[in-house]
């Protein structure tokens, strides 16, 4: 079955530049590996799935981009964590999906390997920066893709392409083998069209990897999904800062939960205003320190030119990143250097522990906290890079960096139509560690707002 699976999808075109790799020979040898181990009884839960792998996350022998002209020829010899998990568990990868460079962006146009599109409407981006990952979910191209999610890259395209993507609590996926693009935020995420899909590759990659320091050992929180029994809180200020169609299907997607006897309830967030500043502050001046391993002289590219060794770092990062990524550099180490008398990445890091005490007090009253997920529309491909502007786009990103600034389990559902004929996303976020009750109340609305369409 899964050989036919396989012919079906080599035999596709891609019309969306979901994929910047495809790996045809590794994934039919993968086949037959899991044939053969078949044969002698073993067992494989995630058999007959096939998926795409953001092209950040290491994948052994197959080219690892990150989007990058600096790592267009980079194979890495092992495989990340998640990568092997996925593999071990029976999926079979069939490539590496586009996205904004070292995941930097929010529509896509930040690609060195040019712009992917949204399957839902070519003429729209399919939203950043897994969103190759999107497209080969909502296209049909595969049945799961692992994406990356520092500040929403998961959710925010999963919303746009009318799919599911989930980030579950930062230290559950190994990121061990995922290319580093602000260590404290950087969390793989699944994107599917099914919560089942997603519980199930959950379930597969997940769990304490020695490999990874931050990873957790800490056990799941034993929450039982109830919806007579859930209280909601809703984020009045990103539900009055989103487009109006947005708003309003995410309003009918919290009449779901309040039909089904959901306590739902307003509540205003004291540090709304401080979310984009100390998520980009932060995820700069990481990615500054990260990024600076890329020199040309370990992996990556590396100009023929070069005379002297002055020139090996000039060089080598003039060419081999793309504007976004140098912007981000320079302003990354401006904040770790810059401020009187602490640098502003110390004060970013004050206010991080503001806003994480704030949301401990709103989770000892609600299981789970509802916003739209993208609060603006979905870009137009001929925008002119408009959404490359600094911070010009970022206030609509505004309800996807709590989860990463914190830490929490956090989910996208499609919600009916937003803007544009586009999708809106609901989103849903909760206490870290119960990753498997927020996809419980994820399932739950997917399968009573359907129930509700069909009039059952
Ligand atoms: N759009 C955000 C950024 O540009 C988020 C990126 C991400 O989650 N990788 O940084």
């Amino acid at each position: 079955m899964i050989e036919n699976k396989l012919n079906e999808f080599f035999n596709k075109k891609d019309e969306w530049n979901a994929f910047i790799t495809i790996c045809k020979d590794d994934a039919y040898a993968q086949a037959g590996k899991i044939e053969k181990k078949k044969l002698s009884g073993k067992e494989f839960p995630l058999e007959g799935m096939i998926a795409g792998v953001k092209d950040n996350i290491c994948t052994k022998g197959v080219r690892t981009t990150c989007g990058s002209r600096m790592l267009e020829n980079f194979v890495s010899p092992y495989d990340a964590t998640a990568v092997k998990r996925l593999k071990e568990s029976g999926a079979v990868i069939v490539g590496k999906t586009n996205m904004d460079e070292f995941a930097m962006g929010s529509t896509g146009r930040n690609s060195f390997f040019s712009q992917a599109k949204n399957p839902l409407n070519t003429n729209k981006t399919p939203g950043g920066s897994s969103g190759g990952s999107a497209a080969a979910v909502a296209s049909g191209l595969v049945d799961i893709a692992l994406g990356t999610d520092t500040g929403g890259s998961v959710r925010q395209p999963a919303a746009i392409c009318g799919i599911v993507g989930f980030k579950p609590t930062y230290g559950r996926i190994s990121r061990y083998g995922l290319i580093a693009y602000a260590s404290s935020f950087d969390t793989i995420g699944i994107m599917a069209k099914t919560t089942e899909q997603i519980k199930s590759v959950y379930k597969c990659i997940s769990g304490f990897d020695p490999k990874d320091s931050t990873s957790s050992k800490h056990p799941a929180k034993q929450k039982v999904f109830d919806t007579k029994a859930l209280k909601i809180g809703i984020d009045k200020k990103l539900m009055e800062e989103s487009e109006s169609e947005i708003r309003q299907a995410v309003e009918k997607g919290i009449g779901v939960f309040e039909k089904s006897g959901a306590e739902c309830e307003y509540f205003d967030f004291a540090y709304s205003e401080l979310l984009i500043p100390v998520y980009f502050v932060t995820a700069y001046s990481q990615a500054a320190s990260n990024l600076s391993r890329f020199d040309g002289l370990r992996y990556g590219f590396y100009d023929e030119s070069i005379k002297n060794s002055e020139e090996v770092y000039i060089k080598n990062r003039t060419a081999g990143f793309g504007k976004e990524v140098k912007r981000r550099i320079l302003a990354g180490n401006y904040f770790l250097t810059q401020g009187n008398p602490v640098s502003i990445y110390e004060k970013a890091q004050k206010c991080r522990k503001l806003i994480f005490s704030e949301y401990k007090k709103l989770f000892e009253k609600y299981d789970i906290i509802i916003s739209p997920t993208y609060l603006g529309k979905t870009e137009d491909l001929n925008d002119n890079g408009a959404g490359n502007k600094f911070f010009s786009k970022n206030k609509y990103e505004k309800s996807l960096m709590p989860a990463n600034i914190c830490g929490f389990p956090a989910v996208s559902v499609p919600c009916g139509m937003g803007c544009d004929n586009m999708p809106a996303g609901l989103h849903m976020m909760s206490e870290k560690f119960t990753d498997e009750f927020l996809l419980d109340a994820a399932d739950f609305y997917l399968k009573n707002k359907n129930a509700e369409k069909e009039g059952i």
